[in-house]
Order: C-alpha cells, then structure tokens, then sequence
C-alpha cells in the first residue's frame, strides 16, 4: 500500500486564512537577514519550501495582501503574502529575472505543530547577521554567510 503524503495545515494569527500543504518541504530554512528581521518582528524567520502545487488555501484568500520586497539583499524581489487582518506573514514568492519561481517559501511558525520536534531548520541563511548569543547549531545545518 502506498503511504499517505503527509498533510500539514497552518493559518494565520487571526485564523482567516487558512491553508494545508501535502507532503514534506524541499528544506526547512532559519534566515537570519535584516528583511526577514522586519517582516516577522522577530530576529530570525523559519521558512519551508514547498513546491506551489503543494499549497491549498483553504478560506480567508481575499484578505491576503502581498508586499513586494524589493529591497533584498539579492536584489531579486520578494512577494511577501500576509493576512491584512492579524498581519501574520503566510507565504513568499521569489521573483527571478521577472519569472516568478515555481516553488513557495512557508511561514513555519503558521503551521499547526502538535510538538516542538515537528520542525527543525536545514539550512541557515545570513548567518552574516545572525544573532552571536544564538547557540550554533552546527552539524545540524547547513550556514551560508547570505543567501543560498
Ligand atoms: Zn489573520
Ligand atoms: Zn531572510
């Protein structure tokens, strides 16, 4: 018997919008640069990728609104999706030579996790800027002084 893809449902702060992934992400990202410092409020951003066809927005696709960040570090533009009620970010396209990629940067902090152990980074990206207090987690991911 095949085995089941495992489903992953998340939803924003507010829970309006709400959506549900299929199967597990390509990698699971910490991105420790100053844009993501903004768009979370935080000091680092946990990221998924998924391939698009892997999300489904289940409700709330009218209060979506997307940024687009055009001030990265890459210089490649960011569409940042987030809930315009709660202001939860909820999902990242990047635009490469005007193409938008076919793959979806998750907020991992919007996913319904039972346990802390569901998540754990891969990679770490602007390790440049990461935090110095941070314990390293090396041997646990991947770093990259910017980004991948
Ligand atoms: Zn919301
Ligand atoms: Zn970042």
């Amino acid at each position: 018997m095949a085995q089941e893809e495992r489903i992953t449902e998340g939803s924003c702060l507010c829970r309006q919008v709400r959506y549900e992934l299929t199967g597990d992400s390509m990698v699971n990202i910490m991105c420790h640069c100053n844009n993501c410092r903004k768009v979370t409020g935080s000091l680092c951003m946990a990221n998924s990728i998924y391939s698009k066809s892997r999300l489904r927005i289940l409700s709330g696709e009218a209060v979506l609104k997307t940024f687009k960040d055009g001030g990265t570090d890459s210089g490649n533009v960011l569409n940042r999706s987030f809930c315009s009620n709660c202001g939860s970010p909820i999902y990242t396209t990047r635009v490469v030579d005007g193409v938008e990629e076919g793959h979806i940067i998750m907020t991992s902090g919007t996913m319904e996790f039972k346990g802390g152990d569901e998540w754990a980074p891969m990679v770490e990206l602007y390790c440049k800027s990461r935090c110095s207090w941070l314990p390293s987690l090396k041997g646990r991911t991947k770093e990259f002084d910017a980004g991948m």
